[in-house]
């Protein structure tokens, strides 16, 4: 393994939905599938996919070394622990503590892999890349993971070892990729619940009403959405699912075309202010 120079290694800032979640046992609705294969947990899987996008553009390709390397049940976790580390001690073997117990690694070619339920794979926060270590993509890599949130947790040992560190506050470039690719509708197919209470950097900037939006505004837009029998809710404040579902239906019964956007039609419409 090349040494490579760089220490970029940043602690990982909780998002609200893992609390209190067992790793490698998260429910299926706070994860995501990712671009590449497999699954993340739902804010990091955003990330990953707008770093692909990003690298894309820049003509270097970023996938998960299989579906495997991205988010990994308790189980899996377990069956490849089992299969790299056993518990009769092995003389100046590497060792992981699991069970309350020592196990050692069967060889050190074999590449080290933590405990099941210590994992940040577990947690659906990490993501093994491709090829990681190859140099043009390394670079990339070094140069570009901040402005999504990630960074490594092993260095230099484990080029292709990401985990997505910025909790519910993902980075500009993050935001901007989750409003452009109509982050809502994924929590809306039930993919995603808490996408929209979470993205606390998403606020009413008084022009056109958005999902993702929070505050006054949008509380008056549900409040006139329900007394036209539109929104089934009660008023939050917050755009989310039950929200964009009222907007789509007022519109299309106004003939004021698609998205969820409220925009100055439908709030003039509902008499409120731009
Ligand atoms: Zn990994």
């Amino acid at each position: 393994m090349p040494k490579v120079a760089w220490d970029y290694v940043k602690p990982v800032k909780q998002h609200p939905d893992l609390k209190g979640m067992s790793p490698g046992k998260l429910p299926e609705t706070i994860l995501r599938p990712v671009k590449g294969g497999g699954k993340m947990f739902w804010m990091a899987a955003w990330a990953w996919d707008a770093m692909v996008t990003k690298a894309k553009a820049d003509g270097i390709e970023l996938k998960p070394v299989s579906s495997g390397d991205t988010y990994r049940t308790y189980e899996s976790q377990l069956t490849v622990f089992k299969q790299r580390y056993q518990k009769e001690p092995i003389a100046g073997a590497s060792t992981r503590t699991f069970e309350g117990v020592k196990w050692y690694k069967k060889s050190e070619k074999l590449a080290s892999l933590a405990a099941p339920g210590t994992s940040q794979h577990n947690t659906g926060l990490a993501v093994d890349v491709h090829t990681a270590g190859e140099p043009k993509r390394l670079n990339w890599l070094i140069n570009n993971v901040k402005d999504f949130g990630f960074s490594w947790e092993v260095v230099p040992e484990e080029p292709w070892h990401l985990r997505y560190c910025d909790g519910d506050t993902p980075p500009p470039a993050v935001v901007a990729y989750m409003e452009a690719n109509g982050y809502v509708k994924g929590e809306a197919a039930g993919k995603a619940p808490g996408v929209v209470a979470s993205a606390s950097s998403v606020k009413d900037d008084g022009g056109d009403l958005d999902p993702g939006d929070s505050g006054p505004r949008v509380t008056k837009l549900q409040e006139e959405l329900a007394e036209r029998g539109f929104y089934k809710g009660a008023p939050d404040g917050q755009f989310g699912p039950k929200t964009v579902e009222a907007v789509v239906a007022f519109k299309k019964s106004k003939g004021f075309g698609d998205g969820a956007k409220a925009g100055k039609r439908v709030l003039d419409d509902l008499g409120i202010g731009l």
